[in-house]
């Protein structure tokens, strides 16, 4: 191996090829003209039916609805616990920017409680303090795939008798102390969009155990509908947010294929802990000795310039793909975010965002440890993990190569 670094015009460590995703075969062939041939590509189809028997089942939950995508499924949950304008809604910073949009969008208003610097998730501790007269729920944010600790979520929510929805958008099949996520809290979401582990395009889900809230997300994602009412019978505002049998098609055939996949994303990134750990430098973010299954979404790390000579994350990530490892630095703080600061501005003022210059957007308080840790985490994307040990070797090598070069 020449010592020579690949953004120093040496050979690249890798020229091969990770996984590509997605990955199908016959079954979503089949599936797609079963649905083609039936001539019920929306309504009154059989997959979306069964694809929603086949997740509840999957997650251990009573019910799964099927909806648009993972945003929609976020904006039914809220609305169905009757969440709304005045109300505060904790979360995450460090999440895709749908989760405290999903907040706005329902007339409330995200509050961001800073994660722990080792998980990248939120800490009960710090999510109780930040709890005002005018909280009504807490959203934890399963991300990358891993439980959030959802005891102590569990237990500050009880203790303040708030309504708990679990964004569960990267995390299919995790489970938190043996138990699926999605179910603790009162409701729970997934998305099924084009770069997640089981994928339709597009699509969401939404599971609970709560015949009530069930069939208000049923009526809120089919027009204001009700379960038992006739089809022009709208009780309450709803928007149309029903999956199509195209995309039930697909995810079943992904379903059949998840299981697998979760083995062999888990064995690698057990693996390549092991081998990043050895090297030092690149730490992988902590999971709970309570998680008893990730799901692998992505897999998180945290960069020590010091470990690398100084070296920046961001020359690291350049360097690190230029070995011909893709990796990215992922997530920015949202609660810098325009779209949020904006949301805010137009909340407080109830003037049209398009009328808000940047300059005049307020600020949001600081959230250190997400602020610190976003401009040095480098991700690796869950169909990386699909390869074998051998490609985890090469991330591991990439990694000491560049250690050697500049530590
Ligand atoms: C993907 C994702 C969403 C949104 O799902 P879409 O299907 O893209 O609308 C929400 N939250 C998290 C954490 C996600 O990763």
């Amino acid at each position: 191996m020449s010592d020579k670094l690949a953004i120093e015009g040496g050979p690249p460590l890798r020229t091969l090829p990770f996984p590509e995703w997605p990955i199908w075969d016959e079954r979503e062939e089949k599936y797609l003209l079963e649905v083609l041939h039936s001539g019920k590509w929306g309504l009154y189809g059989s997959k979306v039916p069964e694809f929603q028997r086949r997740f509840a089942e999957f997650q251990g939950a009573q019910y799964a609805l099927c909806v648009t995508n993972g945003t929609s499924a976020l904006e039914i949950s809220l609305r169905a616990l009757g969440i709304g304008p005045g109300d505060e809604v904790i979360t995450t910073p460090y999440t895709f920017v749908a989760t405290p949009s999903a907040a706005f969008l329902v007339g409330a208003r995200p509050i961001f409680v800073d994660i722990n610097p080792e998980t990248y998730m939120l800490d009960p501790a710090a999510v109780e303090a930040a709890i005002t007269p005018r909280t009504k729920a807490i959203m934890p944010v399963h991300i990358a795939g891993c439980p959030t600790d959802m005891d102590g979520i569990m237990e500050v929510a009880r203790r303040h008798n708030l309504a708990v929805v679990e964004d569960a958008c990267q995390a299919w099949g995790a489970q938190w102390k043996g138990v699926p996520v999605g179910t603790i809290g009162d409701l729970g979401t997934f998305s099924f969009q084009s770069s997640k582990n089981i994928n339709a395009g597009e699509g969401g889900a939404i599971v609970t155990n709560n015949a009530e809230l069930y069939e208000r997300c049923w009526s809120l994602h089919n027009c204001g509908r009700t379960l038992t009412g006739e089809w022009y019978q709208h009780e309450v505002l709803g928007w149309n947010h029903r999956m199509t049998e195209w995309q039930a098609a697909i995810l079943l055939a992904q379903l059949e294929r998840l299981p697998e996949h979760m083995q062999r994303r888990s064995d690698n990134a057990a693996y390549l802990t092991a081998r990043l750990n050895e090297i030092g430098g690149l730490k992988p973010a902590k999971v709970d000795p309570r998680v008893t299954r990730h799901a692998w979404h992505l897999y998180m790390s945290t960069y020590d310039p010091a470990a690398f000579g100084g070296h920046s994350c961001r020359e690291f990530i350049q360097a690190l793909n230029a070995e011909g490892i893709p990796c990215s630095s992922g997530y920015t703080p949202l609660n810098h975010a325009a779209s949020i600061r904006r949301a805010l501005a137009e909340q407080e003022g109830r003037i049209s965002p398009w009328a808000i210059a940047n300059a005049e957007l307020p600020t949001l308080p600081s959230c250190p440890v997400t602020e610190d840790l976003c401009t040095r985490t480098v991700w690796f994307k869950q169909s990386m993990l699909l390869g074998d040990h051998e490609d985890m070797d090469d991330i591991a090598q990439a990694v000491l190569k560049i250690k050697r070069a500049w530590g």
